[in-house]
C-alpha cells in the first residue's frame, strides 16, 4: 500500500502525527503534514487507513498496490 498527502488540504491538526508518528510528520516551518515514508508495511496498514479516515482535511490518500499477475 502507498500513502500520499495533499499539503494544500492539510489544516495542521496533527492527528495523523499523533496516531502514526513513524509515517507522518509535521513541517517545522509551516506545521503542514510531511511523510516519513510512502510505502506502508502490512503492520502499518490499519493505522494509516484510520489516519486517512480521521483526517479533518481529507488530505491523506491510500492506494492499494497492484495485484501481482498470476
Ligand atoms: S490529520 Fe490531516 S489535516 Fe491533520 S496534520 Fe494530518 S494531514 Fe494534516
Amino acid at each position: 500500500m502507498q500513502v500520499s498527502v495533499d499539503r494544500d488540504r492539510c489544516c495542521s491538526s496533527g492527528m495523523c502525527v499523533m496516531n502514526v508518528p513513524e509515517v507522518f510528520d509535521q513541517d517545522d516551518r509551516d506545521s503542514l503534514v510531511r511523510l516519513r515514508q510512502t510505502d506502508i508495511r502490512p503492520d502499518q496498514v490499519a493505522d494509516v487507513r484510520l489516519a486517512a479516515e480521521l483526517c479533518p482535511g481529507g488530505a491523506i490518500t491510500v492506494t492499494e498496490d497492484e495485484p501481482a499477475d498470476g
